[in-house]
C-alpha cells in the first residue's frame, strides 16, 4: 500500500481498508465512503477537489496519504474503437489495458502483472518473463484510467465499463492479494459497482489458489484450458505439469459450486493450427467437459514474431466450433479486436525488465532461426 513516498495510497484500498485507515488516523469510518467516491465515481485524485472533506482534513490527508494512479504512458484508439493504454508501474515496467467496446458492453481487459513467469507455448507475455507484481492501486489504477478517460463519471451513471476481465497481462492468481483487493473495489458500490458475474478472473490453472479464491470471492471464473489431455497441455501450459487436468477440473467445479446459484465456468481455448485444432481434440474435449458446467470461448491464435504458431484456417475454426456446439455446448468464438493497435489477446508486450532472464533466451532462439531462415533462403537461391 505504501508506495516510495512514503504515503499511503487510497486509490488501491478496498472499503474495509478504507475504514481503518480512517480508524488509524483518528477520524470517522464514514469518512471512508466518502473519499471513495471522490476517487472512483469522480475520478478525483486531488484532495483540495473534495469539496465535502474540510480543509483541516485535507490537509491532515495531504501529510499521510496520496492518489495515485500508474502513470499513463500511451493511449491508443483502435478503428473498430478498441482502445489500449500503456501504463508504468513501480517497478518501472510498463503493462497494458484494453477496451473493448461491443453493442452496450464495454469491456475492459485489465493486467495483473508486469511479465509472466509461467511460460506458456504461445503467449507473448509469457516469452518476456517475469518483472513483478502489480499493487492493487496499479490493478484499479487501470480501471481508474479508463474509466476516466470516457469522462463516464460518475461511473456508475454513465457506463462505459460494463465487464472487467483480468486477462492481461500476468497470471492473477499469483499476485492474489492485490488481485482480489481490486475486484472488490470494481463490485463495490463505493468503487465501480460492476456486478460480481461481469467480473471475470481468467486463469491457467494455479489449483490451491483456485480453492482459496472461492473462499473470499464470488467473480466469474475462466480456465485456459487449450489442450484437452495432459500430454498436450503439458507443453503449451507448463504448469499443468505441477496441477494436471483431473486435479484442475475438480478445482474449478468446486469453485463454481460454491458460489451457489447458477453460473458456469468459462473455457478459453485457444486454437493453434496443427496442434490443438483437430477433430479428435474437440472429441476428447467434450469427453473432458461432460460434467463440468461451462461455456467454451474459443480464441484463434493471435501470432507474433517467432511465436512457432499459426491461426488455423476459418474452416478448421468453424469445423471445431461446429463439433463442440453438436455435442450441445455454448460456444464462442472471439474474434480480434484492436488488430491494429496491437491489443488483441496474447499480443500485450509490455516493456518488461525481465528478473527471470528467459526473454534474453527467447531473443537467442530467435536469433538463431532468423540465422537458420537466411541461411536457408541462400541456400535455395545457390
Ligand atoms: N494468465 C491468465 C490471464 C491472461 S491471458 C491466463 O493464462 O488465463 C488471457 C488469455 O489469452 C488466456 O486464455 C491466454 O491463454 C490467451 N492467450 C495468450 N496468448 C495468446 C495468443 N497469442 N493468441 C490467443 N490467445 C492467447
Ligand atoms: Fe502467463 Fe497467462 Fe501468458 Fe500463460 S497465457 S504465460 S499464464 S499470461
Amino acid at each position: 500500500m505504501t508506495e516510495a513516498t512514503g504515503k499511503i495510497n487510497l486509490l488501491g484500498l478496498t472499503q474495509a481498508e478504507m475504514e481503518q485507515f480512517f480508524d488509524s488516523i483518528g477520524e470517522k469510518r464514514f469518512r471512508a465512503g466518502q473519499i471513495m467516491k471522490w476517487i472512483h465515481h469522480f475520478g478525483i485524485d486531488d484532495f483540495d477537489a473534495m469539496s465535502n472533506v474540510s480543509k483541516v482534513l485535507r490537509e491532515k490527508l495531504k501529510t499521510c496519504a496520496e492518489i495515485r494512479a500508474p502513470e499513463v504512458v500511451s493511449e491508443d484508439i483502435s478503428t473498430d474503437g478498441t482502445r489500449k493504454w500503456v501504463v508504468r508501474v513501480a517497478s518501472g515496467s510498463c503493462v497494458e489495458t484494453v477496451y473493448i467496446p461491443q453493442g452496450s458492453r464495454g469491456t475492459l481487459c485489465v493486467s495483473s502483472q508486469a511479465g509472466c513467469a509461467l511460460d506458456c507455448s504461445f503467449c507473448s507475455t509469457g516469452k518476456q518473463g517475469f518483472n513483478s507484481d502489480l499493487s492493487a492501486a496499479e490493478v484499479i489504477g487501470q480501471v481508474w484510467i479508463a474509466n476516466k478517460s470516457f469522462g463516464s463519471v460518475p461511473a456508475k451513471i454513465d457506463r462505459a465499463i460494463t465487464n472487467v476481465v483480468m486477462m492481461g497481462m500476468g497470471e492473477p492468481l499469483l499476485n492474489f492479494d492485490n488481485v482480489v483487493a481490486a475486484m472488490k473495489i470494481m463490485m463495490d458500490d463505493l468503487g465501480y459497482g460492476i456486478s460480481k458475474r461481469k467480473v471475470t478472473l481468467s486463469t491457467s490453472g494455479v489449483v490451491p489458489m483456485i480453492d482459496k479464491l472461492g473462499e473470499v470471492i464470488d467473480v466469474s471464473l475462466a480456465l485456459s484450458l487449450h489442450a484437452p489431455n495432459d500430454a498436450l497441455r503439458n507443453q503449451l501450459v507448463p504448469i499443468n505439469k505441477k496441477y494436471p487436468l483431473e486435479m484442475l477440473l475438480a478445482a474449478c467445479k468446486r469453485y463454481i459450486s460454491g458460489l451457489g446459484e447458477k453460473r458456469v465456468l468459462t473455457i478459453e481455448y485457444t486454437l493453434l493450427k496443427d496442434v490443438n485444432d483437430k477433430p479428435e481434440h474437440a472429441e476428447e474435449m467434450i469427453a473432458l467437459l461432460k460434467e463440468v458446467p461451462c461455456k467454451i470461448n474459443l480464441i484463434p491464435f493471435n501470432p507474433f514474431p517467432h511465436s512457432g504458431y499459426e491461426r488455423p484456417s476459418n474452416n478448421a475454426i468453424r469445423r471445431f466450433q461446429d463439433l463442440l456446439h453438436k455435442a450441445g455446448h455454448s460456444v464462442t468464438v472471439r474474434t480480434t479486436r484492436g488488430e491494429d493497435i496491437d491489443a488483441a489477446c496474447g499480443q500485450l508486450v509490455g516493456q518488461v525488465m525481465d528478473r527471470t532472464r528467459r526473454s534474453e533466451r527467447y531473443i537467442a532462439v530467435r536469433q538463431l532461426s532468423d540465422e537458420a531462415n537466411t541461411q536457408r533462403s541462400a541456400d535455395q537461391k545457390t
